[in-house]
């Protein structure tokens, strides 16, 4: 492979899905070439970004009083079928353990599709009076789903690799209802720091998670215009809790439900993120999460080779007090450093010869916007800090104005079939299920959720009866 196509990608417009494989692998985040299908090797590049997305969510979530545990992955099938009356054809979607060596067993096991009935058939033992509630833990493990739809590297797959859970059991139903306030509240900050655009929207009751009263979810726009859901935030009330028979007894000695939520995200977010960010040169990523902030870059000139060097190497010393920094004093040609570390999404790159040797004032590029700067060495650290930020904030409003010009806001049905292969469209709607219904039908894509009470007090008619519209309904293609 010559130096150019190792770092060449289709143009994100033209073909997003082979820009995505591309520059999975180019960047190397993912090894797609495992031989199980919809499973992949996760590179050492991939998962230090990840792990950096997971951090965020981490500090969220103890900064909200959930606490961290782990359950086992394998599940005996009588206590996992208590949660197939909830989800039809759930059942075949499940990768089940028959055999124990060379003997079959008595009861299958399965890998964890879901952490429901896992959990709760422990937590009956934890909970027993209203002392022991509110309760919220989360955990982050692999689950494990049969996916029959064609699958896609982090975005359809059957083993997610970092399914980050929070579920949470409370008194009463009041206090779950302020729960999911607070989870909804958690992943509009983790993604507010991820710089990914989304809208909020509560599903319709006939889309609603089953076996639960209602749910959130945030959704964001792909490049392809598709609709991605990037994380859920679920009201059980006390119906999965009848399910598995998780009471406790409250002040008066009665036993009561418990009243349940739970809340996830996955590799998804990251996925937003590489998509949203992404241009044809390769990542480009949040100085937050980027695993490398800085690469220095040696532009080497005859005969000056060793203070070049010596030059880059106090530089070096000086910017990884702070910054994750990589010195690049590789034979390669500077061009072909520079298409690599573009490729990773490195935000600033210092590039350092012998005019900036002499000058003592140092060549900075931006991942971001591309432009180039020159900054006084004795000010690098100042003009650093103020550069990172000035990159996430222009980080920030370019992913506004991408959610934008794929949004589109239909003043009637015609405007919506109009708009709706290319975009998401929102529409007026009074919250009626035959009005929701009858768009669907003349549509021929699901409402993917709507802005409660978003509408309100605005004077605006639902497009299809033309009465008040409570809320901004979403509709479109979605992965
Ligand atoms: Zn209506």
């Amino acid at each position: 492979m010559s130096e150019r196509e190792a770092f060449e990608l289709t143009p994100k417009e033209e073909n997003f899905s082979r820009w995505f494989d591309e520059v999975l692998f180019k960047a190397e985040i993912l090894d797609e070439r495992y031989p199980v299908k919809g499973m992949y090797v996760w590179l050492p590049f991939g998962y230090e970004l990840m792990e950096n997305v997971m951090n965020i969510m981490d500090r969220l979530m103890r900064e909200t009083g959930h606490k961290r545990v782990y359950f086992p992955a394998i599940v005996p099938e009588s206590v996992l079928s208590r949660e197939f009356r909830f989800i039809k054809g759930f059942e075949d979607s499940i990768y089940w353990i028959t055999r124990l060596g060379r003997r079959d067993l008595q009861e299958k096991l399965a890998l964890r599709p879901t952490s429901e009935a896992i959990m709760y058939e422990v937590l009956n033992r934890w909970i027993n009076s209203y002392k022991d509630l509110p309760l919220r833990i989360y955990q982050v493990v692999s689950v494990y789903r049969y996916e029959t739809k064609a699958t896609r590297p982090m975005l359809r797959v059957r083993e997610i690799v970092f399914f980050k859970e929070g579920h949470t059991f409370h008194a009463s139903y009041e206090d779950a209802v302020k729960q999911v306030e607070l989870g909804v509240d958690i992943y509009k900050r983790f993604y507010d720091e991820l710089l990914v655009p989304y809208v909020v929207v509560k599903t319709t009751p006939w889309d609603t998670f089953p076996g639960a009263r209602y749910n959130y979810d945030l959704l964001t726009i792909m490049p392809d215009g598709k609709a991605l859901e990037l994380g859920s935030v679920i009201n059980f009330g006390d119906l999965f809790a009848k399910t598995y028979g998780l009471e406790y007894m409250d002040e008066n000695g009665q036993k009561k439900p418990v009243n349940t939520t739970s809340f996830g995200i996955s590799e998804r977010s990251l996925a937003a993120l590489i998509a949203i960010h992404g241009d044809d040169r390769g990542l480009r990523l949040p100085p937050k999460l980027a695993p490398i902030q800085v690469v220095i870059v040696p532009i080497p000139t005859k005969g000056y080779e060793e203070e070049i060097d010596r030059y880059c190497k106090e530089i070096f010393s000086k910017v990884r007090i702070k910054y994750r920094t990589v010195l690049d004093d590789t034979e390669d040609r500077p061009g072909y450093k520079f298409y690599k570390w573009e490729m990773k999404g490195v935000p600033v790159r210092i590039e350092i010869g012998r005019k900036e040797l002499e000058e003592r004032e140092l060549t900075i590029s931006r991942r971001d916007t591309s432009e180039r700067i020159r900054i006084a060495e004795d000010k690098l650290e100042e003009e650093l800090d103020v550069l990172f930020h000035d990159i996430e904030e222009n980080m920030r409003s370019m992913a506004r104005e991408y959610f934008l010009e794929r949004t589109y806001n239909a003043k009637s049905i015609d405007e919506i079939k109009g708009n709706v292969e290319t975009k998401l469209v929102s529409f007026a709607w009074c919250g009626l299920e035959e009005c929701g219904h009858e768009i669907e039908e003349e549509v021929g894509y699901g409402i993917l959720g709507y802005e409660e009470d978003a509408l309100i007090g605005s004077g605006e008619k639902c497009i299809v009866c033309g009465s008040e519209a409570k809320h901004r309904a979403w509709i479109g293609r979605s992965y």
